[in-house]
Parts: C-alpha cells; sequence; structure tokens
C-alpha cells in the first residue's frame, strides 16, 4: 500500500521520526502505529537501525532508504556511543525523546519541526522569540513522541493555535549557538571555545544545574522538561556566550571562603571534583585550564597539591607554602609562621585538622629576600661607621641606632637598616658646626681606651661636645665627624694631666687578665694614680699603658715570637741570669714578665736557638 499524502522529507533539518509524525499528520493518522505496522517498522526505529524498504515503497518512492536512515538518529560508527544527529554526533544523554517539542508558532506556519529541537539544551524557538513546547497548553498532557503532525491533543485542544511563552535573549542567543554548531560552524567571538555540538551540550547540562546540591548528580543526568531547562539554559547560557567572564562569575559564585581547611574541598565543595568528572575529556581541557588559572589567580589565590588535577605553578597562584618559602629564605616553617604573625611576610595561617598550614605570598618573599639583603649586619655597620662591632652593639644598646631583627636567620641577631644607620649619622652631623680646630675624628675616638664612644655620642647629642663636621673626608662615616681634642681630655684626664684609664680597658688594651694590672703597676711596669687595691678606676696611665709593649713582656709572647714554650724561655732566660719584673706564680695565673732590652741582650746571644738549648731540667714554674 502507498500513503495517499506523499511529502519529502528534509533530510538536511529534519529526523526521520519527525519526517514520519509528518507523514502521518498529512495523512490524518492518528497514531503512528498503524503507519509503523503496515511497512514492519519497530517503534525502536529512532535510536535503533532497522530495514526501511517497506517505508520507502509505502512513500511511493520520493525518497530512497540511505536518505531516510541518513536523518535518523542511529549509533554512528565512527564514534562509538554516539548517535548521527545530522552531519554531526551526539550523545544519547543529550537528546530528549521522551515528548515532541514543538513551536505552536512554527506549527501554525506549516513549518518543518528541525530536528534539533530533540537537544536537551535546546528550549527556544530563534525564529518567533518563544520557548518551545512540550505539553498540551489546555489538558497539560505530554505531547508524546511519534505524535502526528499538526494533530489536536486528545483533549481536542489544538497544539499549534495558542502562542507560547516569550523566550528569553539568553535561551535564544543559545538556539542560535547550537544551530550554528548543527551546522558546523565555529562558536562566534565571545563564546565558550567549543568545537562541536556534544561539547556545548554537555557543558549546558553541567553549568545548568544550578548551585549543585545534594542532588547534583541526578540533576545533572536528568532530562527535564523545558519549563524547568528554560532556567537551566539561561544559566548556562552566560557559561557560554560570555566568555570567559560568565564561567568566572560562575567559579566565583561557588567559592565559601572557609576559615579552616585549604583544600579544594574546602573553598569549592563538591564544584570542582564535579566539574572535572563532567568534563574529563581533551574537549575541555582549555575551559578546565581557565578553571585552573582562575582558581589559582589574584581573586582566589587557592593553594593547590601539586599531584592535583586543577594545580598551577606558583608563578600562577603568586602563593608558596611555608615549607617552600622556608626552603627559599633558608628558615624553618615555626619562623615562616611567626613572620607571617608579625607581619614581615604577608600570607595567611589556617587550622588544617590537626595542624596549621601556611601560605605566604610569592612576592612577599621576595621583597623579604630583597629587604634581608638590603639590612647590614653588624660588621657592616662597623666598617661602614669606621668603629668596631662591640661599639656598635654599645650604640644599639644605647638606643643610639635602631635594629631590626628576625630578618636574619637568628631571632636573637640584629640587623640594621641602612636608613637607620644613615640617620644616626645625619643626626650627629646636624650637631656638628665646620669649625675645624685641632680634632679627632669619632671612629680614631672609637679606637682610643681612654674614653668611651658611646659617652662621646651622647654629650654630642645633648650639645655638650661641640662636634664638626668635615664633607671633604670620605670613608668610614664617622671619619667625616670631628670633635676637639682638648674637648676629649677634658673628659677623661686625670691629675697629672695625662689621660687615663680604667683596669679592665688597661688589660685589654694589653691582652691580660684584669689581675695582672695592678701587680704591674706595683712592680713599676705601669703608672697608674695609685696603686693596689685602690687603685682608681680611671686611673691607669693611658701612655704606660700604650708603652708597655715596647718596654716589657711576658713569656707567653717571647715563646710565640721565638716559636717556642713558655717554660723554654723561662728556662734559658733563668739560665742566663736574666730577672723577670714580675715573677710567674702558676697557682694564681701569673706569668712571668720580662724587661725586654734584657730579653734583647739574650736573644743576641742567640740563646733561644734550638742547636744549644739547654735541656730543661726543672718541671715545674720558676719563681
Ligand atoms: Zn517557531
Ligand atoms: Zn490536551
Amino acid at each position: 500500500m502507498r500513503v495517499a499524502v506523499r511529502i519529502l522529507p528534509d533530510p538536511t533539518n529534519e529526523s526521520l521520526h519527525g519526517y514520519l509524525a509528518r507523514v502521518a499528520g498529512y495523512n490524518g493518522y492518528k497514531n503512528l502505529s498503524w503507519l509503523l505496522g503496515a511497512v514492519a517498522v519497530p517503534r525502536s526505529f529512532v535510536t535503533r537501525p532497522c530495514d526501511l524498504s517497506g517505508l520507502v515503497q509505502m512513500l511511493g518512492g520520493v525518497t530512497d532508504s540511505a536518505t531516510l536512515a541518513g536523518m535518523a538518529f542511529w549509533p554512528s560508527v565512527t564514534s562509538l556511543g554516539y548517535l548521527r544527529f545530522g552531519s554531526t554526533v551526539v550523545s544519547p544523554y543529550n537528546l530528549s525523546l521522551q515528548r515532541s517539542k514543538y513551536c505552536p508558532v512554527c506549527c501554525a506556519n506549516d513549518r518543518v519541526a528541525p530536528r534539533i529541537w530533540a537537544l536537551i539544551g535546546y528550549v527556544a524557538c530563534p525564529h518567533h522569540s518563544c520557548l518551545l513546547r512540550d505539553e498540551c497548553p489546555r489538558c497539560g498532557d505530554a505531547v508524546p513522541l511519534l505524535h502526528p503532525y499538526r494533530l489536536q491533543c486528545r483533549c481536542s485542544a489544538s497544539l499549534s493555535d495558542t502562542p507560547s511563552d516569550p523566550a528569553s535573549s539568553a535561551a535564544i542567543a543559545l538556539s542560535r549557538f547550537l544551530d550554528g554548531l548543527a551546522l558546523g560552524n565555529p562558536p562566534t567571538k565571545g563564546a565558550a571555545p567549543v568545537q562541536d555540538l556534544e561539547t556545548a551540550l554537555r557543558l549546558i547540562r553541567f553549568f545548568g544545574v544550578a548551585h549543585p546540591g545534594q542532588s547534583w548528580r541526578s540533576g545533572y543526568i536528568s532530562k527535564p522538561l523545558v519549563r524547568e531547562m528554560a532556567g537551566r539554559v539561561e544559566q548556562a547560557a552566560s557559561v557560554l556566550l560570555d566568555w570567559p567572564h560568565g564561567l568566572l562569575a560562575f567559579i566565583d559564585s561557588q567559592r565559601r571562603r572557609p576559615t579552616e581547611g585549604i583544600s579544594l574541598t574546602a573553598e569549592f565543595g563538591p564544584f570542582l571534583s564535579r566539574l572535572r568528572e563532567a568534563l574529563n575529556d581533551p574537549r575541555f581541557e582549555e575551559i578546565i585550564e581557565t578553571v585552573r588559572r582562575h582558581i589559582s589567580g589574584p581573586t582566589h589565590r587557592v593553594l593547590t597539591k601539586p599531584s592535583s588535577f586543577f594545580h598551577t605553578t606558583a608563578e600562577q597562584t603568586g602563593i608558596v607554602s611555608a615549607k617552600t618559602a622556608g626552603k627559599v629564605l633558608g628558615l624553618t616553617t615555626a619562623t615562616i609562621a611567626r613572620l607571617i604573625a608579625s607581619g614581615a611576610l604577608r600570607g595567611e595561617s589556617r587550622r588544617m585538622g590537626g595542624r596549621r598550614a601556611h601560605f605566604v605570598e610569592s612576592n612577599s618573599v621576595e621583597n623579604f629576600i630583597h629587604s634581608r639583603a638590603r639590612v647590614l649586619t653588624v660588621a657592616e655597620v662597623a666598617r661602614d661607621l669606621g668603629i668596631s662591632t662591640f661599639q656598635v652593639e654599645r650604640l644599639r644598646q644605647h638606643r643610639l641606632v635602631a635594629s631590626v631583627t628576625g630578618i636574619g636567620n637568628s631571632l636573637q641577631e640584629h640587623r640594621y637598616l641602612p636608613e637607620a644607620v644613615t640617620s644616626f649619622v645625619e643626626q650627629l652631623r646636624a650637631c656638628a658646626s665646620n669649625g675645624l680646630a685641632d680634632s679627632v675624628s669619632l671612629s680614631e675616638v672609637a679606637r682610643m681606651r681612654s674614653v668611651a664612644l658611646v659617652e662621646i655620642i651622647r654629650q654630642i647629642l645633648a650639645g655638650l661636645i661641640p662636634a664638626y663636621y668635615d664633607p671633604s673626608i670620605t670613608g668610614p662615616m664617622l671619619d667625616s665627624i670631628l670633635v676637639c681634642r682638648i674637648d676629649l681630655s677634658k673628659m677623661r684626664i686625670g691629675s697629672s694631666g695625662c689621660p687615663r684609664m680604667s683596669v679592665r680597658s688597661a688589660a685589654k688594651a694589653l691582652g691580660m687578665a684584669a689581675r695582672m694590672v695592678p701587680l704591674l703597676v706595683n712592680a713599676g711596669c705601669l703608672t697608674a694614680s695609685s696603686s693596689g687595691k685602690a687603685l682608681a678606676r680611671h686611673g691607669v696611665s693611658l701612655r704606660s699603658v700604650e708603652e708597655f709593649p715596647k718596654l716589657y713582656a711576658t713569656s707567653r709572647r717571647l715563646a710565640v715570637r721565638h716559636r717556642t714554650s713558655s717554660r723554654v724561655v723561662m728556662s734559658k732566660l733563668t739560665a742566663a741570669r736574666v730577672t723577670p719584673v714580675l715573677r710567674s706564680d702558676p697557682r694564681r695565673g701569673i706569668s712571668a714578665v720580662w724587661r725586654q732590652a734584657d730579653v734583647e741582650r739574650v736573644s743576641a746571644m742567640d740563646l733561644f736557638s734550638p742547636a744549644n738549648a739547654p735541656k730543661a731540667k726543672s718541671r715545674g714554674g720558676l719563681g
């Protein structure tokens, strides 16, 4: 048999079942069952291949089997698991085949129902700017997939009379976007980088599930009716058509910003793992990469493990872990944590289970390295000022030079910002005038043992001692600041008019123990304002201390000079009948002191040469 009204199919636009519904409709059949039964085509023909020769015969040869088979959603031979969809393929998940979708205005105008209406993300007719329908406008019954074209509902309501709801511009734009992809056109500018229809549909399904809750999975795999799908399409359209801002805004909306925990799950909930699962395909790599860059970018700065799917390098995140920062800076994680807490490093510490995790902004690490390279150690400050490290420490203790801690490796180590050192010198220069009399620079003062540098500086800053500044002097900074010798001598001058120094400083200058100084005074090697236990605090004559090394020598010093032992020195000098000025007393830790002139006389006789050295007979120290 043949059907009375024979119409031509539209192979570029129409599906096989849509064409058969149209044939049934034009021929006045109430349903397709009779027609399919007559040509021995099973109802599964929509997605399963079958013999269409009977159908071709019934249609009176207006078309052929190959054309009809090309219109069907049959499995693709080249892409396993996909169904043919015109010139492309789609996954069965992306086809909505439980109902027939239609545009009432298209039906009223006798337009062919295009196969693209069967796609799950396609909810609006771009020609008429209205939502598609999948139900009867009067009774709300579903319109079956194989409903003959233009046939009224079982409630006798016409499906083409009532205009549908207007569609949103986003839904219409998305329909146009899908139309373009179905025809093989690449996406327009500003749209997501999708290469085919299938990719776009999966993105619509994924991003359409609003704020995924517990029912996310069922929401993702479900095939909702047009009315529900319209809302999802709206949401997905912003991601697909406002690229990449729509996607970035979507990610932003998923961020939780927890106070605890640092994992991606803590930050984004299950969103990212779902994204990874749903878009696990090389075709989404560009989209995944955008997500990856965004979560590690300046907006979120989420730190990921190197093993994480969403991991990006530190240059992209701008954040490093405390461990990495510690490695770079040579500090422990605990120190890094303390530096974060003190604000020396910009970063964040967060509880993560039983421990705390710390992150540092990588540019903050760089700044830290830079400032650490810039700060001066005590030795550098001493060199710059032209004084000893000990005096720098004294200046710091007297708060004359400001220091910083925590920048060096150890917490206790004080370092100095260059500006702190210069401001100290500036302060001194501000107190100084230009007159130059018989003056001495502060770095020279620093080397004097008769006066304390700190004391002089305090007096200068207090305006008690005039200071002079000679900008022509280069070298260490304190070289150019001078004080008058007369003012210095006023500071520490004994009754004899000679500068004097304390027992301690005298001992230090001589490189001896302090207990030696009163003994030397008593022996007449040093002069002092008073002697013995009553030795005045600043009673030792500076000149006698200065002259001591020229006139006297200890056994130890002689031993060092002649590369022998103190005992040999002692025995030889005793043998040569040289009397020490101060006898040794090993029990009290006192070594013998000899007159240089006596020693030189013996040395001239070459007594110290090992060849004719007499063997030391006595093992004990000689008195
Ligand atoms: Zn329409
Ligand atoms: Zn109805």
